[in-house]
């Protein structure tokens, strides 16, 4: 056997979607069989193609099928799958160390991020951060936060809220089957107000946020509320986007009452919806903003950045954990920051929210199945309702994903009612590959609309 030091030569990476087999094929239909024996049942996947790589958002299976990612893992490669300074960094540092624990023996890069999320949060006080591995585990830390700064212990939610499958984010996570269907007691003091919901309560933004408000005080009392926490669009709920006027309220609101105002930005945050963060869009700034999937380019990494005076409530010790701000993960977030940075991600959103939104808007008049066309930048959703209702049909919804997943597509559903198909490509997706993706699917709702 010959050592070399140079790179094994790699074959091309493709360039366009390439239909080899059906989808799944016969290699990924084996592993599908292993994986039923191994694998609990409880994980289940959306397009069960197993992926051998992915680049410049295209996936290829281990049939030799090449897909085009309209999901970025959901939100997370906004990157890209393996964006150069994410992967030259994770490997420099995965060379370096591992692991040491930040609460044994730090090192720099948990500190750059820090750094990183001080400056790039809304607001220009001064801010403060802590890391973890996942969006759950970030909500769960911003309400220890809240509650420890405010002495309260109420916790304010939303309805088609999502947070997370830890059990206090399952009890802050409105819909049942499957998050939280079976795996009770939940906690207690989290409270469920209705937010705002502009295609089904009709509501504009100030008097949605009068209605919860009114909930808030009179079932729960201002005084004993710790947080209000909330997605500044509604992710796994439905990309629901809150009518104009209704963040600003409820966080004036908060501010009047000495509650902690958290954005869940986990969805939403990081050039996803055309800003750094999706609070900017309405100049809202919060106390507590929580960050993770978009955050390291696919790295497990998370974040609660706020106020320096509230991460400063809690003692020594009482925030942490073994691997949260593990240092190849920091290191994959300092590169895709950079990334963003350099390659004005929060133009190539709003790119790609000028390229789908009018052609989603066309095929809504055309097919009169659509309810309602919403979202920003690169996180664009479709409401799929019965002809003349708004009656939800999460039949023709699967239906549709199904016809654009059999097509080397990759798309995710969504909603309280499974009636939403959810766009949220990698922001560096090119217009081409972009432009094939949407017009498979518009074929499939095209002709799934006339069944
Ligand atoms: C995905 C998500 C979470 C949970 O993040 P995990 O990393 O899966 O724990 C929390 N909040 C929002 C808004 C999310 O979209």
């Amino acid at each position: 056997m010959t050592t070399s030091t140079a790179a094994e030569p790699q074959a091309p990476a493709p360039r366009q979607r390439r239909l080899q087999t059906e989808i799944p094929g016969p290699v990924s239909r084996a592993l599908q069989e292993r994986r039923a024996n191994a694998v609990a049942a409880g994980v289940a996947s959306t397009l069960p193609a197993y992926i051998t790589s992915a680049s410049g958002g295209l996936l290829t299976d281990a049939d030799g099928n090449v897909l085009i990612d309209f999901g970025s893992g959901i939100a997370v490669t906004s990157v890209g799958h393996s964006a150069p300074e994410v992967v030259d960094r994770v490997r420099e540092q995965a060379s370096l160390f591992t692991h040491t624990c930040f609460m044994v023996t730090p090192y720099e890069g948990y500190v750059e991020v820090c750094e990183a999320l001080a400056e790039l949060t809304p607001g220009d006080h001064a801010k403060k951060s802590v890391l973890f591995n996942s969006g759950a585990e970030a909500v769960e830390n911003a309400v220890k936060i809240a509650r420890t700064a405010t002495g309260r212990q109420a916790v304010v939610v939303f309805d088609h809220a999502y947070h997370g499958r830890t059990n206090l984010t399952m009890g802050m996570t409105a819909k049942s089957v499957p998050y939280k269907h079976g795996f009770g007691p939940f906690a207690p003091e989290v409270y469920r107000v209705p937010g705002s919901y502009p295609y089904r309560d009709g509501l504009a933004g100030p008097e949605a946020a009068r209605q919860a408000i009114d909930r808030i005080e009179k079932q729960i009392g201002g005084d004993q509320v710790a947080a209000v926490v909330l997605e500044p669009i509604q992710g796994e709920g439905g990309f629901i986007e809150p009518a104009p006027g209704f963040l600003p309220a409820i966080s004036s609101w908060c501010q009047a009452n000495g509650v902690v105002f958290v954005a869940d930005e986990v969805q939403t945050g990081f050039c996803r919806t055309g800003n750094w963060f999706a609070s900017e869009h309405e100049d809202v700034v919060p106390d507590l903003v929580c960050t993770a999937k978009g955050i390291a380019g696919g790295l497990p990494l998370a974040a609660v950045t706020g106020r320096a005076e509230l991460l400063d409530a809690v003692g020594p010790g009482g925030l942490g954990g073994t691997y949260g701000g593990n240092p190849i993960a920091c290191a994959a977030a300092l590169g895709a920051i950079e990334t963003m940075r350099e390659d004005g991600l929060t133009g190539s959103a709003k790119r790609i929210e000028e390229l789908v939104l009018p052609r989603l808007r066309a095929l809504a008049t055309e097919t009169g199945v659509i309810g309602d066309i919403r979202g920003r930048g690169a996180m664009l959703a479709a409401e799929f309702v019965k002809p003349g209702t708004n009656e939800p049909d999460a039949d023709l919804t699967k239906r549709i994903a199904a016809a654009c997943h059999a097509q080397g597509v990759v798309v995710l559903t969504c909603g309280t009612y499974g009636n939403v198909v959810r766009l949220l490509p990698p922001l560096s997706l090119s217009n081409e590959l972009l432009d094939e993706g949407l017009a498979v699917l518009e074929y499939a709702i095209a002709t799934e609309a006339r069944k």
